[in-house]
């Protein structure tokens, strides 16, 4: 139909959109749209056909999250990635895509506490076996192997011990037994850690940390070394309805545009308050991988490219002592999560964990006076003037 002979109220629906002429945007651009049109019913049948298809409905795919996907597959080294609403909208994709009652999982015994919920509940309420190693030792996976084992389920860095996992050595054994292994490499990100260079056929990330960096954009992703096991996935994703917000997604693609250099920057600052606090009396131990005394140092430095940007220390005062440091940081916030440019400080025991006793905080490797630090991008010496500050008013 001729524009001229539309009536305001059609217009005014379908204004004329304009696209670039003449020029290209740098960025990869904001669709917020969820729903696409197409000129033939046989190009939208195709459009359900898979996780490459032409955008279709946002629960399927969208241009920005399809964005951020080749982006994450290209920085983990995959052949295709989706992007979720956040790490355990990602997380719970993959397990329930792959794991179903009746199945057996191999996992950590020192996993992300939203993660060790989803596999307890199951454990209960679906009929999963969940066995629990440590991450050390390849044999303690060979030893549980079972005919009905469909995953392998590990992280790089642990929270909030900084224990460095053997993913290699662990992802061989599953590989031989024909089991994928899924790494949640949040933690190091893949300028630190690539999973799937070290064996494992999913890296799991949680961008609403280091990847998106800003602590402004929730999300998460799964990048995959294998296409079968993305559209696998990629099919359950559309069931499950975690997709990720175009918006988010615009948001951390920007933020990843800096990754590079505050990831070197978290750190280098994390290992030089590492030092300081192993030197100070109010503490009695203090964990991150560039530590020499860290129990993983060896396979850390064999593996990462830096210790990362959280630590975790252990203050000689307990819980009191714990709430009392935090409480009096200025610079740092007292606030959970991880992975944003300012310095981020909790204690467990009174906050994320406090309905724990002392017997279920040491299960969990935590005590009480434990503090963990997810350190920013700030000037180092001002972080330590404000933690040597809030350390005195303990
Ligand atoms: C934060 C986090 C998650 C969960 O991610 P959300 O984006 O909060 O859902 C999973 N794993 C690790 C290691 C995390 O730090």
């Amino acid at each position: 139909m001729e524009r001229t002979e539309l009536d305001d109220a059609t217009r005014s629906v379908h204004p004329p959109v304009s696209e670039p002429e003449g020029s290209t945007p740098l960025g990869a651009p904001l669709h917020l749209d969820h729903q696409f049109a197409f000129a033939t019913a046989e190009a939208l049948a195709g459009a359900f056909n898979g996780p490459d298809a032409a955008p279709l409905y946002g629960r399927y795919s969208n241009p920005t999250v399809r964005s951020l996907e080749h982006a994450l597959a290209d920085l983990e080294r995959g052949a295709a990635a989706t992007a979720y609403a956040s790490g355990m909208g990602a997380i719970n994709a993959v397990i329930t895509a792959l794991v179903g009652s009746g199945d057996h999982v191999i996992t950590q015994r020192a996993l992300y506490g939203g993660t060790h919920a989803l596999f307890t509940d199951l454990e209960k309420r679906w009929g999963v076996q969940v066995d629990r190693v440590s991450g050390d030792d390849p044999e303690e996976v060979w030893a549980l192997l079972r005919p009905n084992t469909r995953l392998l389920y590990l992280e790089t860095i642990a929270n909030p011990t900084t224990r460095v996992s053997d993913v290699p050595a662990l992802a061989a054994v599953a590989r031989e037994a024909g089991v994928p292994t899924a790494v949640d490499n949040t933690f190091a990100t893949p300028l630190l850690f690539r999973p799937l260079d070290h064996g494992a056929d999913i890296a799991l990330h949680s961008t609403s940390k280091y990847l998106g960096g800003h602590g402004d954009a929730i999300g998460g992703a799964a990048v995959f070394a294998d296409r079968g096991l993305h559209r696998r996935v990629w099919e359950h994703g559309v069931e499950l309805g975690a997709c990720a917000s175009p918006f988010n997604a615009w948001l951390t693609l920007r933020g990843l545009r800096t990754l590079a250099l505050r990831v070197p920057r978290h750190s280098a600052n994390a290992a030089a308050i590492a030092r300081r606090l192993a030197d100070h009396p109010a503490v009695r131990s203090v964990a991150h991988p560039d530590l020499p005394d860290h129990p993983d140092r060896d396979r850390a430095s064999r593996l990462l490219a830096s210790g990362g940007g959280v630590l975790s220390f252990d203050l000689r005062g307990g819980r009191a002592a714990g709430a009392a440091f935090t409480e009096a940081l200025q610079v740092a916030s007292l606030a959970p999560s991880l992975g944003d440019v300012k310095t981020l400080a909790m204690a467990p025991a009174s906050t994320s964990h406090h309905r724990l006793t002392a017997a279920e905080l040491e299960a969990a490797s935590i005590t009480e006076g434990t503090v963990r630090i997810a350190v920013g991008i700030e000037d180092p010496d001002d972080l330590w003037a404000d933690i040597e500050r809030a350390l005195a008013a303990v």
